[in-house]
């Protein structure tokens, strides 16, 4: 007899053996050896065995839990340390930005103390004046003191600087001022756009208000989108919600938010009223951290499958526009901003003003943002003359439709502020969609795990390395039908594969890219014909240039998520695109100021470009940028590969257009 001792785990009810002697078993014939076991000493019964194990097994389960719990929580608290140093840089380059027009002595300027401007007109209105003068108030000119018109001293021998000096009060939280070249009344001011300067006080007992922001829409994602508005509500409230204002939200309430899984068993009851010829319920619920009031009247106004889409919108959406005033009005909120969008609620401008205002809902001004400037330009017009200030998505855009006639006469209160991405959303680090998540440090081997992934996927040859270049597209006029067709003709020419994922309404525009597959398509290019979201983050990660050749882009996301990806974007230079891609070869002091607010990119080392850009619309203008790409990767791959880390550590999230919001929503 042979023998040994096993141990035998508590949960054990059979155990199972075979016994060996080098290669040779003794396994039963096949059938092993089982042994039936009997209650362990420390358990009395059947029943106190079976309470013991399930025990057991409950404890390992909170245990494993809790550590789940804690490696979620240190990954979300490393995700806010993140955004916060995102935040914090971004305040730093606006400092910088202001900077080179002025400073001040001390630099933080200090309550109950004195301070003195330095100002330096060179690149302002009031370049080459003989006087100046420095006028201002206090806490966002709340406050009851005021300061100047003040007689600046010039500069001195050599130097550009006028200065003056002022006492602070003890209760100033904000220094608020402009610059003129006569003391008060006609004249030339600088201030700053029409936002004025605004610099912080330390030391202040008071600090600043918290705004309150209504928006009033009918699109908010994820539970009403139909295209970007629904991002922007959503995106936009919660960057400024996170800078520490109120943020809420106004929409009606549609039939298919029955279905939907984020406000099931979630809707409250807030209020109800009689107005408009019907009865109005409200109801109530948080989306992505943001209160909603939905809008119900009993006339059935909103009862449908989609958001747009039935004979009688207009009426429906002017409807909802004083429906949500009134509920503003009948539970007594004064919002400091409201914050309408597009057609559909450019109604409230007008109606505030003229229905609302003069009884007792007083406070808000009217912020109103332009999404599409193509749909119901009658109303739009409207709410441009209505409003204090109306904004659209990017810069550039804002300057490209500046003209049009709805816009020109009220010019002097309309500005572009760029759209933002969720890097949260559309993150190469964390992704279930990609076969390998990275950073700037390892892009390219992240990269190189999705290029083959999505090769193996399209049917694409996989055994040479080509460089990938993609579209993620719908393709209608606005997008550059032909010149995604002749990237796609270049790109193989060149040597590199063409992947194309898009959508065409247009039965004729199909058929031709249907030709084009037949074509091309097979080992090197793929075209995708149907809206696929996962599909779509492996194709940003797998790519190595991603092509946007748009006739007009009111903003443009692709750029942004390609660029998150590390990407690099080819874009025609127009409206949004023109904002956030830089060209490497003729950009660079654009991109150095608008990224890092730095006037001298040579002086400060900055290389801030991100990308390749044309101007013209025809073909030879899109090969002049992409020739550069794919030259620049066939001819000098470690330069290519540290563009493509730079692209990813640019932060083209909601932290920078949301203090721009805030600074418009407080103008
Ligand atoms: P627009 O709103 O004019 O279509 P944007 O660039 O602002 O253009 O936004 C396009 C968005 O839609 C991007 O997020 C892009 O990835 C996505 N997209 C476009 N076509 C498709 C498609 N066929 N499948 C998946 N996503 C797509």
């Amino acid at each position: 007899w042979f023998e040994c001792e096993v141990e035998v785990p508590y949960e054990a009810v059979a155990m199972n053996f075979v016994i060996n002697y080098y290669e040779h078993y003794d396994n039963n014939g096949g059938a092993d050896f089982k042994a039936p076991l009997f209650l362990p000493a420390s358990a009395p019964s059947l029943d106190a065995w079976q309470a013991g194990l399930a025990e057991a097994l409950r404890q390992r389960e909170v245990a494993r839990r809790s550590e789940a719990a804690r490696a979620a929580e240190e990954r979300e608290r490393r995700a806010e340390e993140k955004k916060r140093r995102a935040q914090e840089l971004v305040k730093a380059v606006e400092r910088r930005k202001v900077r080179h027009v002025l400073f001040t002595q001390p630099e933080v300027v200090p309550a109950g103390g004195e301070v003195t401007v330095h100002y330096c007109p060179r690149d302002t209105p009031l370049a080459g004046r003989q006087q100046l003068y420095l006028m201002g108030g206090w806490n966002r000119w709340s406050h009851r003191r005021s300061f100047g018109p003040i007689a600046m001293h010039p500069p001195g021998e050599g130097g550009e600087h006028w200065q003056a000096t002022v006492q602070v009060p003890k209760d100033a939280f904000k220094m608020d001022f402009v610059f003129a070249d006569v003391p008060g009344g006609e004249g030339v001011y600088d201030n700053r756009g029409g936002f004025d300067y605004h610099l912080p006080v330390e030391g202040s007992p008071i600090r600043e208000q918290p705004l309150h922001i209504c928006h009033i829409a009918v699109e908010m994602a994820p539970i009403a989108k139909v295209g970007g508005l629904g991002d922007v509500v959503t995106a936009l409230g919660r960057a400024v919600q996170e800078q520490g204002h109120l943020v809420e939200v106004v929409l009606p309430r549609y039939d298919f938010f029955t279905h939907s899984p984020v406000l099931k068993d979630q809707l409250r009851f807030e209020t109800e009223f009689e107005w408009g010829g019907t009865r109005v319920y409200v109801t109530t619920a948080v989306v992505e951290n943001l209160r909603v009031f939905f809008i119900e009247p009993r006339n059935g106004f909103f009862a449908t499958p989609t958001v747009y889409g039935r004979y009688d919108d207009e009426v429906r959406f002017d409807f909802f526009c004083k429906a949500a005033l009134e509920f503003l009005l009948k539970t007594g909120r004064q919002p400091d901003i409201l914050h309408c969008h597009d057609w559909s609620t450019a109604h409230v401008a007008a109606a505030y003003w003229r229905d609302y205002h003069p009884y007792g809902l007083h406070k808000p001004r009217v912020v109103f943002t332009i999404h599409n400037l193509n749909y119901g330009q009658k109303k739009i017009g409207e709410a441009a003359h209505a409003c204090q200030k109306f904004t659209t998505v990017s810069p550039t855009y804002a300057f490209e439709v500046g003209a049009n006639p709805v816009i020109a006469p009220h010019a002097h209160k309309f500005l572009g502020i760029r759209n933002g991405i969720d890097p949260e959303l559309w993150s190469p680090e964390e992704n279930p969609f990609l076969p390998q998540g990275y950073g700037p440090e390892n892009v390219v081997e992240g990269k190189k795990a999705a290029r083959q992934a999505l090769r193996q996927r399209l049917g694409l040859t996989t055994w040479n390395d080509k460089f990938i270049v993609a579209v993620v597209s719908r393709l209608t006029g606005q997008k550059g039908v032909p010149l995604i067709k002749h990237a796609a003709f270049r790109t193989l020419d060149r040597g590199g594969q063409f992947v194309l994922l898009g959508s065409a309404p247009d039965p004729r525009v199909q058929a031709d890219f249907d030709a084009l597959a037949g074509q091309m398509g097979g080992q090197d290019a793929a075209f995708c014909f149907k809206y696929d979201e996962p599909l779509s983050h492996l194709i940003y990660a797998a790519a190595d240039m991603v092509v946007v050749p748009s006739m007009f882009e009111p903003c443009g996301l692709t750029q942004m998520i390609a660029m998150r990806y590390g990407s690099v974007p080819i874009v025609r230079h127009t409206g949004g695109l023109r904002d956030t891609v830089f060209d490497v070869d003729f950009d660079k002091e654009r991109a150095a100021w608008e990224l890092y607010g730095s006037s001298d990119w040579r002086r400060d080392g900055i290389d801030a470009t991100n990308g390749f850009a044309f101007t013209g619309t025809d073909a030879p203008a899109l090969d002049y940028a992409l020739n550069r790409a794919i030259d620049a990767w066939y001819n000098d791959r470690a330069w290519f590969q540290g563009l493509q880390r730079r692209v990813m550590e640019q932060d083209w999230s909601w932290n920078r257009p949301a203090i721009d919001y805030i600074e418009l929503y407080f103008s």
